[in-house]
């Protein structure tokens, strides 16, 4: 099978490594950026180049909201996942509203990351 093209977009080192921990059963080929225009200004040359986007909601320069948007705006149809220690509905929902496929809270464990990915790629 294809290896899974995975973008990683948060300003913390931490969080890359234990993504990368928790998905290493699935072996998927994981890129990073450290924040909303990092991340941006990659995928500008090739909008569409991963199968999954996850999205960190607080980062430096451009938070994930913000980015999200522009990406959308842009004509992003990869999947995205908000991941976020914001756990109030109301930020949630405001999320899956504006199209995130999936809303994954912190702290997570690696059984719910992946169940998360099978949901957010249908
Ligand atoms: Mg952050």
């Amino acid at each position: 099978m294809k290896k899974l093209k995975i973008l990683s977009i948060d300003d913390s080192k931490a969080i890359h490594s234990y993504l990368k921990q928790c998905l290493a059963p699935i072996d998927p080929q994981i890129d990073h950026a450290f924040n909303g225009q990092e991340a941006i200004d990659k995928l500008s040359l090739d909008l569409n180049a991963y199968d999954l986007i996850f999205l960190d909601w607080e980062m430096p320069v451009k938070d994930g909201p913000t980015t999200f948007r522009e990406l959308q705006e842009m004509g992003l149809k990869t999947p995205v996942m908000m991941i976020s220690s914001k756990s109030h509905p109301d930020d949630i929902m405001q999320m899956l509203e504006a199209g995130v496929a999936e809303y994954m809270m912190k702290p997570f464990t690696a059984d719910i990351v992946l169940e998360k990915i099978k949901q957010a790629l249908g």
